[in-house]
C-alpha cells in the first residue's frame, strides 16, 4: 500500500519540521500554518481517520492526547490557551488520509469556526 504524506513525513522521507517524536508518534510544523503556532500530531501507525480508529487503539489515543498537552507546553501556548482540530472525512475537511490532530495557539481563536 501507498505510504500516505504524513508516513512519509513520520519516516523522513519528506521534510519537516519535527517538534517532538517518539516510539507512537510524531509531531511537525504545519506547512501552511493557520495560527502563529500550529503543529500537527500524527500516530506512527497509519490510521486513515478518526473514523476508522479500532478500541484497541485506546492506549495509542491516550498517549496522543499527553503529548498534545506537552507539545502545548513546549510550544509556550499552553497558558494562553489553544485549539485542537481533528477533521474527519470530506465534509470534516480532511485533506490527508492519516489520522491526524491540529494544535493552533499563539492568538485568540474565534469559534465556531466556517
Ligand atoms: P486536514 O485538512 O487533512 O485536516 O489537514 C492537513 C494539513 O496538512 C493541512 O493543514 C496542511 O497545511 C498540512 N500539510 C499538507 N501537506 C503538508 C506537508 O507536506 N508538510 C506539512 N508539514 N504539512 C502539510
Amino acid at each position: 500500500m501507498e505510504k500516505t504524506l504524513f508516513k512519509k513525513i513520520a519516516d523522513k522521507e519528506i521534510p519537516a519540521e519535527i517538534v517532538y517524536e517518539d516510539n507512537q508518534c510524531v509531531a511537525f510544523r504545519d506547512v501552511n500554518p493557520q495560527a502563529p503556532t500550529h503543529v500537527l500530531v500524527i500516530p506512527r501507525e497509519p490510521i486513515p481517520s478518526l473514523d476508522k480508529l479500532a478500541a484497541e487503539n485506546a492506549a495509542l489515543l491516550g498517549h496522543l492526547w499527553l503529548v498534545i498537552r506537552d507539545v502545548a507546553r513546549q510550544e509556550g501556548i499552553a497558558e494562553g490557551g489553544y485549539r485542537v482540530v481533528v477533521n474527519c472525512g470530506e465534509d470534516g475537511g480532511q485533506t490527508v488520509d492519516h489520522l491526524h490532530f491540529h494544535i493552533l495557539g499563539g492568538r485568540s481563536l474565534q469559534w465556531p469556526p466556517g
